[in-house]
């Protein structure tokens, strides 16, 4: 029980917030809905889980995307690598809005 990395497929206890978060079909999920940080376990490609990083990513910046989707862009607290990941609609609102509001350049 000590893999509490952040799977798309399971549930997870999030180590920065302490919320646990269960899996939902159709939400793609690689970070805590509610406080919006990752894990660095991605190396190149999303999913691919080969990073051996595995610290936590803080959500650095979120833009719009396309379709009035939201984008955060994560950035390893670590090793400072930058992940952009779309978010998932059941995220935090009004986090994500906040880091808009944070950075009003990156807002289109
Ligand atoms: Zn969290
Ligand atoms: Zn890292």
């Amino acid at each position: 029980m000590s893999k509490n990395l952040i799977s798309r497929k399971e549930s997870f206890t999030c180590i920065h917030c302490g919320t646990t978060t269960e899996f939902r079909p159709g939400i793609e999920r690689n970070h805590c809905p509610n406080c919006l940080y990752s894990l660095h376990v991605d190396l190149e490609i999303p999913g691919d889980r080969a990073a051996t990083c595995k610290s936590l990513m803080e959500p650095a910046t979120v833009s719009l995307g396309r379709k009035s989707s939201y984008i955060i862009t994560h950035r390893c607290l670590s090793c400072g690598k930058i992940i952009p990941n779309k978010a998932a609609k059941d995220d935090n609102v009004d986090r994500l809005i906040a880091l808009i509001n944070a950075n009003p350049k990156l807002a289109k």
